[in-house]
């Protein structure tokens, strides 16, 4: 008995004293602390850096803070997939928390370019500490817990004057749903003592690994294309905020030390940015960072990587909204603590410490220089209107005449992101595209978020710099196909858009005995079709086009694609198949059409060979180990959340276990597939060539082709025969230069291939972020989408890239296997979640692939 109270004691001390330790490690400068306000070490029972911590008790620890002081308040700004809220602690003097939406008044002043001169005068300065939007970069969001306690806590006078003149947004953890799966991960596999071997299964995650969300998106991509809920969330609070400062916390390769702005000198020259912001800011703000680390003896570089030119990063999109957006990279411990290559160890509390010093040292620079910040917020949005004062184009008129479902996707980014948009009041011709009122918009440039139009429009294709950290092209309107023109003349706009359910009229369903038809040109169609298969419905699709009359139009012409529901001969009762329609087009917002006879007046008849009975996708995708979580995802994600159809995720390790008659297309996105050995090809071989359907993307693509299952070329890199001697230290930019890190590229479809159905354009963008190069098919029917004779769009590519392979290649092509067919993507159809405009081919791919017959 006496032993075992000993044993308690001896661990009782133990703990307490690691956890007095603890406290000095990080909180010694800050001292003294409100007893009443329980640290993160009182409040989760174990000292940080000593565990990871799960994300629920960062939400109760925050929660705890605003519930017992009145220097905080807590604010849920969304909610994950997986329903974990999105939360944002506010701290500020007492005074100030009372008279918050008075300062928030004051401080949107600064966001008016029609206020002349707003007064920055005693005015808080906006401080909106961000931290751990990449899960498994987990320092950051422990680092959030230690700022907010101090921040609370601290009686020290400087954190008192800090808090009068300053008001702290702690997001603690930007992405909950990829934190939690690597904070499970590191804990389950911790041991004690700890293993610091880098081989340990602590340190090696499993795919998909912790950096994503829950379907498997880079959040720190997110901010601009605003797909998912955690971005949507941060738009919605970020414009109701605007700070002037924001800070984006990461993690790097455990070899490296730590990482602040500048980013590399031509990188963060920006074609749209005003120059001060990296400049001054950038400058101003490093001294601080520079201090901080310095005194506790921590290695750091700037200015060699890093570019912050796409506006999706949370370290570049603050910049495009008058803030300044500041990158930390910490190298990571990846787990407890972990040995270096050089042999030293780099302890998770080591990392957290660094973290929080940069908060610490955000928020002094932030206050010291408030009038900076101030005086930068209010001229960058007054710029914006001085500047499309000067530029030609007065204003861009878009919409799609066919498609309303991805016009209004396309509006949903624009209000997001605070664009005024306006309806068209009267009919408008540019370049010989009309643009109707009832389907066009117009959006004015000179407005407060000019800069954020001119990212969505303008192109580039002049840049200072060659080595692209990531995309080097994101003109919003190329990835949704958005028909647009300039305006440079005079235009009128009618009513501004404020809301989206009115915008488009919405058409009831004529009861009919006959049959229904829906054109397939809407971006809902493909879900419209797949819960009236899911439902029993017999659906067809129309090969031939044809004109008829319907209950609402003497004359209709259905184009390619438009699908058929005739009315007898299905399995379900006359009224089930009424109410499915009408709830159909509820749900979808697509229009459908009433045939009371199936003669055409042009063009095949409803009963032709020329209109298909269509089977009902079963999706196989192969995921895990290899293949890229990003593109798996993205499929998943486009399945699940726009089509509600289901997809079999199946691990590449349990390939043996599938029955293939179960499915009729599989989907392969980039990947190694290594793990395939040539069995395993024949029996995917075999399953195609039975009539089903293999949809490949990317080095999938490539894979398939180099394991010559299909009879499709690579092109070849050209060897230049006598080597040049180049300078070594021109190595990284030359080789750099050559990989496409993200441009967008014209193609030509042909329209009359089932993959085109529901494209009324011949020319439609891609995105290629690959250096996969196919050769245009020998089979003259084969090839489905090839660059134009000028293909460039938007972005970076070299000469060489351009015409020895881009110029020379297909960016879709089909081929024959047996009885089945193969659909090869060169270029992402799904990127992002984002390409509405190429997901079509896609679910083309998927719908109608089971009817293409690949002539010999
Ligand atoms: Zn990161």
């Amino acid at each position: 008995m006496r032993k075992i109270k000993l044993f308690i004691l001896v661990l009782l001390t133990s703990i307490f004293n690691q956890t007095l330790n603890a406290q000095e490690y990080f909180l010694k400068k800050y001292k003294p602390f409100d007893p009443d306000i329980p640290s993160p070490e009182e409040f989760l029972g174990y000292p940080v850096g000593s565990h990871h911590t799960r994300y629920d008790r960062i939400v109760a620890y925050f929660n705890k803070l605003a519930e017992i002081s009145s220097k905080a308040s807590i604010t849920q700004y969304g909610q994950t997939f997986e329903f974990r809220p999105l939360i944002i602690l506010t701290v500020s003097s007492p005074q100030n928390m009372t008279n918050l939406e008075q300062i928030r008044d004051r401080h949107l002043q600064f966001i008016d370019p029609s206020v002349k001169e707003p007064d920055s005068e005693d005015l808080p300065v906006f401080i909106n500490l961000g931290y751990g939007v990449h899960g498994n970069e987990p320092s950051s969001a422990e680092a959030a817990m230690l700022t907010a306690y101090t921040l609370i806590a601290s009686q020290n006078s400087q954190i008192q004057n800090q808090l009068e003149s300053a008001v702290m947004f702690i997001d603690p953890t930007i992405n909950p749903d990829g934190r939690d799966r690597h904070t499970w991960w590191a804990n389950m596999y911790k041991a004690d003592p700890l293993v610091a071997d880098p081989l340990d299964v602590e340190h090696n995650e499993v795919w998909p690994r912790g950096r994503t969300n829950h379907y498997w998106f880079d959040l720190n991509r997110d901010w601009y294309l605003a797909i998912n809920p955690e971005s949507r969330g941060k738009l919605e609070w970020y414009h109701k905020w605007y700070p002037n400062v924001v800070t984006d916390f990461h993690e790097m390769g455990s070899s490296s030390t730590y990482f602040f702005e500048p980013m590399k000198d031509n990188g963060s020259l920006h074609p749209i940015m005003p120059e001060a912001n990296y400049t001054t800011l950038n400058d101003t703000f490093a001294r601080y960072y520079k201090e901080g680390l310095d005194s506790i003896g921590s290695l750091y570089f700037t200015k060699e990587v890093f570019d912050g030119t796409y506006p999706g990063y949370g370290s570049s999109y603050p910049d495009l909204q008058g803030g300044l957006a500041l990158l930390f990279e910490q190298a990571s411990s990846r787990g407890h603590v972990q040995k270096k290559d050089d042999g030293s160890t780099l302890t998770f509390a080591f990392t957290i410490r660094n973290q929080f010093v940069s908060s610490m040292a955000t928020i002094t620079a932030g206050v010291e220089n408030k009038a900076l910040l101030y005086n930068y917020q209010k001229d960058f949005f007054k710029s914006a209107i001085s500047n499309a004062s000067k530029s030609q184009v007065k204003a861009y008129v878009f919409g799609d005449r066919y498609d309303k479902n991805r016009t209004l996707a396309f509006i949903d980014k624009l209000l997001l992101h605070k664009i005024e948009v306006y309806k068209l009041s009267e009919g408008i011709t540019i370049s010989g595209r009309k643009f109707d009122p009832e389907f066009g918009f117009v959006i004015p440039t000179e407005q407060a978020q000019y800069r954020m139009v001119q990212s969505i429009f303008e192109t580039y294709s002049d840049f200072r710099d060659s080595v692209f950290y990531d995309a080097s092209a994101w003109s919003l309107a190329n990835f949704y196909n958005m028909p647009f023109e300039e305006i440079s003349g005079s235009f009128k706009k009618g009513d501004m858009v404020t809301e989206m359910t009115s915008l488009f009229e919405r058409k009831e369903v004529d009861r009919s005995d006959y049959a229904y038809i829906i054109s397939w040109d809407d971006y809902n169609a493909p879900a419209f079709l797949y819960y009236l298969q899911d439902n029993g419905v017999l659906a067809s699709s129309t090969f031939k086009s044809f004109t008829i009359s319907t209950s609402r139009d003497q004359a209709k012409q259905f184009d390619l694609g438009s699908l058929l529901i005739p009315v007898k001969g299905q399995t379900i009762p006359e009224d089930s198949l009424f109410n499915l329609v009408k709830s159909g087009t509820e749900k979808f917002a697509v229009e459908v059409h009433t045939a009371t006879s199936g003669y055409s007046l042009s063009g095949v008849d409803l009963g032709s060979g020329n209109i298909m009975k269509l089977k009902k996708p079963e999706i196989l995708m192969l995921i895990g180990e290899g293949i890229s979580s990003y593109e798996a995802g993205e499929v998943w994600h486009l399945l699940d959340t726009r089509m509600q159809m289901p997809v079999t995720k199946v691990q590449i390790r349990q390939f043996d276990r599938i029955e293939f008659h179960k499915y009729n297309v599989m989907v392969m996105v980039s990947g190694g597939y290594g793990q395939l050995d040539s069995i395993k090809q024949q029996k995917i071989k075999s399953w195609v060539s039975q009539g089903n359907t293999l949809i490949t993307i990317r080095n999938a693509s490539e894979w398939i082709i180099k394991q010559k299952l299909v009879s499709e070329i690579l092109i070849e890199e050209k060897k230049d025969t006598i080597v040049k001697q180049l300078p070594y230290i021109t190595a990284r930019e030359n080789i750099g230069k050559e990989r496409i890190g993200g441009a967008i590229f014209s193609v030509e479809l042909d329209l009359t291939h089932p993959l085109c159905f529901g494209y009324q354009e011949g020319e439609i963008p891609v995105y290629r972020n690959s250096t996969v190069w196919i050769k245009p098919s020998k089979n003259p029917y084969s090839t489905v989408a090839k660059y134009t004779e000028d293909p460039l769009i938007d972005g970076f590519i070299t000469d060489k890239n351009m015409n020895d392979n881009l110029k020379k290649s297909a960016s879709l092509i089909v081929s024959k296997m047996g009885g089945g067919r193969v659909i090869m993507f060169v270029d992402n159809p799904n990127f992002r979640g984002s390409w509405y405009g190429t997901n079509r081919l896609f679910l083309n791919g998927i719908f109608l692939g089971q009817k293409i017959r690949v002539p010999e």
